[in-house]
């Protein structure tokens, strides 16, 4: 199994993380989750704009340019041998004596490993339950940093549910889930939290844009209260790694019928056909 540090690909094994890295000791830092399929990467380029805008965000100036990131990624997918799979790519402010305030000299240090993830089959065809949690989350989420505590504590209170995800409301709106973002159809039209500090623009989130454009549905970039939630006829989440999730349940009470509804079925067979383009290469 390899990993890549920096710009350089070794075994996993052999990469170790000091404890004065600042990325352990603090969250210092920012990540991706990359998806490849049939072991070609998917919307790669989306991925590195932004971990570049990430890394402007927290002033971390990358250990490699990112031609070279891209070079390094592909190398480490095919080395994987994985089918469908997925890389995990963080990068922190590196190793310092503890203080808060940046070091003088920072050494920023990537890490990125691919791990099997099968594509979420089951999910994708009978949906998912979520719960509604308050956003507690601090008000620059658009950055996608190493912070996950409250993601961590709104997942976990969800499975503890019996559901399989958190759906945070801030000041009365739906913002996101704590791992992926969510939409609400209503009349044929896609709603969703526009772009701002409240939310991750996700890669998904993007691909289904246009995907939703392609397929005829029109889209609306406008937040909408908990109340309008679960009166949707089709709710949906998007990750990388969820893709385009048909959500059927919202704090116990059914979303529209209780099962994918059409839209949502249209805008998955356009993503799946999406995936067997880049398969087919
Ligand atoms: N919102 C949050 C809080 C996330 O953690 C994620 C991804 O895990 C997303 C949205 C979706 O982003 P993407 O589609 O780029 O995976």
């Amino acid at each position: 199994e390899y990993a890549l540090r920096n710009d350089k690909i070794m075994p996993k094994a052999d990469i170790t993380i000091s404890l004065e890295d600042r990325g352990y000791q603090f969250g210092d830092g920012i990540y991706e989750v990359i998806r490849f399929y049939d072991g070609e990467l998917f919307h790669l380029d989306a991925h590195l704009a932004r971990l570049d805008i990430s890394a402007r965000q927290i002033n971390l100036t990358l250990p490699l340019s990112m031609d070279a990131l891209a070079r390094r990624l592909k190398e480490l997918t095919a080395l994987s041998k994985i089918g469908d799979g997925k890389i995990y790519l963080q990068i922190t402010r590196g190793v310092s004596r503890r203080a808060h305030a940046f070091p003088e000299e920072t050494e920023p240090l990537l890490t990125a490993y691919t791990e099997e993830v099968a594509r979420p089959l089951s999910q994708l065809a009978t949906g998912i339950g979520a719960i509604t949690v308050q956003d507690n989350r601090w008000l620059r989420v658009d950055i996608k940093s190493l912070n996950l505590l409250p993601n961590v504590l709104a997942k976990q209170k969800a499975k503890e549910a019996g559901a399989v995800e958190a759906i945070f409301i801030r000041d009365g709106h739906v913002t996101e889930a704590s791992a992926s973002n969510v939409f609400g159809i209503r009349n044929g039209v896609i709603y969703t939290h526009p772009v701002s500090p409240f939310i991750l623009n996700g890669i998904t989130r993007q691909a289904l844009k246009v995907l939703a454009e392609k397929v005829g549905i029109q889209w609306v970039d406008e937040a909408f209260t908990e109340q309008e939630l679960m009166e949707m006829d089709e709710v949906i989440m998007t990750n990388t790694v969820l893709e385009v999730c048909p959500v059927i349940s919202i704090n116990g009470q059914p979303v529209g019928k209780g099962q994918p509804g059409q839209h949502t079925i249209r805008l998955q067979q356009a993503f799946a056909e999406e995936i067997a383009v880049l398969k087919r290469g």
